[in-house]
């Protein structure tokens, strides 16, 4: 089998498009229940080079969501990271999937020289830090995620955001989206937040608009015009919005990643 399996569907993306997704090199951090989405449509597209971080590996908890896999990979506890390649390859074997069961400050080689990043992680801190990464490394940055919170007894509200952050452009922290407040908060609640509540149908809308927003920055099809994305998912209505949280935010260039900071990051590592 080729890569000259048949795209006649999606020939609207570009004359050229086969191509273009062919050659992009796309890394994903995080294979749970949104990545491994992520992951099961770049196949579907033909991305030709896909590249998978995550540290964990599968446990019952995630069957309910996580995409490929099975029970046989619960009772294995195989990586995640494996569950997304034998997915990516069962679609088209001739994808180069490149992976790393570790966290992704330990994988740097996979996110530096890729075109787009994935980041489909829990906490606003982490986002922070591998927004910080794709800015120092130039890369346009897509990121998802989901919340659920508890409104009355039986009640919950479900809501989702899919955000796009490129290089130069307004960061997650010039939305309004990373706060001070929300940072500070998810630390005094490290250690007892409990149960991250995640249910497959959110994860693949959340997906699906990532993929949709990875597809007009690479593909001619409908160019991705704009300095940031924003939408947000409300889970309870199903409707997809435009955030209005940048509207009330300063308008001026980032002032968080300074253009000149370019290059490997530093990490600071956490020594037990
Ligand atoms: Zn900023």
């Amino acid at each position: 089998m080729s890569y000259q399996s048949d795209f006649s569907r999606q020939q609207f993306l570009g004359d050229d498009s086969e191509r273009i997704l062919r050659e992009t090199r796309v890394t994903i951090v995080g294979l749970g229940g949104g990545g491994s989405h992520i992951a099961q449509q770049l196949a579907h597209l033909g991305v030709g080079h896909i590249r998978l971080i995550d540290p964990q590996r599968i446990d019952a908890s995630n069957l309910n969501r996580l995409i490929g896999a099975t029970a046989q990979d619960v009772e294995q506890e195989t990586p995640k990271v494996e569950i997304a390649q034998r997915l990516i390859k069962g679609i088209r074997p001739w994808v180069k999937v490149e992976m790393a069961q570790s966290e992704w400050q330990a994988a740097a080689s996979l996110i530096k020289d890729t075109h787009v990043l994935f980041g489909c992680v829990d906490g606003y801190m982490q986002r922070s830090y591998l927004e910080a990464a794709a800015r120092r490394y130039c890369l346009p940055y897509i990121d998802i995620g989901m919340d659920v919170t508890k409104l009355e007894e039986r009640h919950y509200a479900v809501a989702g955001q899919m955000i796009v952050s490129l290089p130069g452009r307004p960061c997650m922290r010039c939305l309004g989206f990373l706060t001070q407040q929300r940072l500070d908060q998810e630390e005094d609640d490290y250690g007892d937040a409990g149960i991250n509540p995640q249910v497959v149908w959110t994860n693949g809308t959340l997906a699906s608009l990532a993929v949709g927003a990875f597809v007009r920055l690479v593909c001619p099809w409908a160019p991705f015009k704009y300095d940031y994305e924003w939408l947000e998912l409300d889970g309870n209505s199903q409707q997809v919005t435009s955030s209005r949280q940048p509207d009330y935010m300063p308008k001026h260039p980032c002032t968080h990643y300074n253009q000149c900071d370019v290059g490997d990051p530093f990490f600071r590592w956490k020594t037990i």
